[in-house]
């Protein structure tokens, strides 16, 4: 099977007249200024670096609302992306936006010009949250923009943010549940940072806001990740990293970043589940020593970082997990104990 690969294209704040309060996009995009003639360029480089014969290449046009640009230049910039698919250098195109942005004729044009995959920037499926969020759109609009993404048979992919203002935990996992109802391919799930320079800076300053602390952040981002795991919607991303063009020096005022961010869930995601296994014979565990059995890959998230895992069945159930070993026949996100 070929390998995925995607080209990013960041295309920051191009004709979004909104004001969400937790985005600076040119923070986010860490793309100052934005230069259309160069796009040509940047898939030549990439594609320079890229085994065509290994790898499907998909093309993508995030950090925007790409569907809400202006027109000539999401026509140009589709029209460009056509011209790599019909020359055989690239698959396909995805792209993100808002649920307000999309239509029948947005997604004709889309069709037209070879997108695949269609990223929804959901957030919240709360209507207080997204309304104190300054979003701009409300939660039926969310629904009928995936409705209408899976009718024209994209790929759906639906963003969401963890701990925004007003969002309880609850709130959240719900956002995931109706995420997946909706039918999502995949999700991403990002936990709220406060930039610099956003509104939502003021809201802490002011008190309105109190963001969430690393261990919260972790806490409800494997209470959702472990929804869409459960519903079979495939998680692409956990938290922003290096590669959404985030840099160091972006100015995060708030809110959990961590370069690891995605392992950190996991090994939550998997921490809960060995605990569900050996609290369910939990008579013949303790004191013992346990082999714990997942798929290829995945020994580092199942141990934790600097083997918080280990330690914490040690601490807290008093089992050893002496070895940890990987098999084909389980499944991602699975496993299995043998309490010795
Ligand atoms: S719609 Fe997207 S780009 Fe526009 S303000 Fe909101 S988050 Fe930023």
């Amino acid at each position: 099977m070929k390998k995925h690969k995607n080209i990013p294209i960041f295309i920051p704040h191009l004709g979004c007249p909104n004001d969400c309060v937790f985005c600076n996009q040119r923070t986010i995009s860490g793309t100052r200024e934005f230069d259309i003639s160069s796009v040509r360029p940047q898939i030549d480089r990439a594609l320079s670096t890229i085994d065509g014969e290994q790898t499907e290449v998909q093309l993508a046009f995030f950090g925007g609302s790409f569907t809400g640009i202006d027109r000539a230049d999401m026509l140009y910039l589709l029209g460009v992306g056509k011209e790599y698919i019909d020359r055989g250098k690239v698959a396909s195109i995805r792209l993100s936006t808002r649920p307000d942005y999309i239509s029948p004729e947005i997604l004709d044009i889309l069709k037209e010009h070879g997108v695949r995959s269609v990223e929804l920037g959901i957030q919240s499926m709360s209507d207080r949250v997204l309304s104190a969020c300054g979003r701009g759109h409300t939660a039926g609009q969310s629904r009928a923009a995936c409705a209408l993404i899976k009718e024209y048979g994209f790929e759906l992919v639906g963003q969401m943010m963890t701990s925004l203002p007003f969002s309880s935990p609850e709130d959240d996992r719900n956002t995931a549940r109706e995420i997946c109802e909706m039918g999502a391919d995949g999700a991403r799930i990002y936990p709220t940072m406060t930039f610099r320079g956003t509104a939502m800076e003021g809201m802490m300053e002011r008190g309105v806001y109190t963001p969430p602390s690393l261990e919260e952040s972790v806490s409800i981002a494997a209470d959702v990740f472990e929804i869409f795991v459960s519903r079979g919607v495939e998680v692409i991303r956990i938290g922003l990293a290096e590669s959404d063009g985030l840099h160091a020096d972006d100015g995060i005022v708030g809110g959990a970043y961590h370069p690891a961010m995605g392992e950190l869930v996991v090994s939550e995601y998997y921490r809960r589940l060995i605990a569900r296994k050996i609290t369910g014979a939990a008579d013949k565990t303790a004191g013992k020593r346990a082999v714990v059995y997942c798929s290829p890959g995945e020994t580092s998230k199942v141990i934790g970082q600097n083997r918080n895992n280990k330690n914490f069945f040690n601490n807290e159930y008093n089992v050893k997990i002496e070895k940890v070993i990987e098999k084909k026949e389980i499944l991602r996100y699975n496993c299995e104990i043998d309490i010795l």
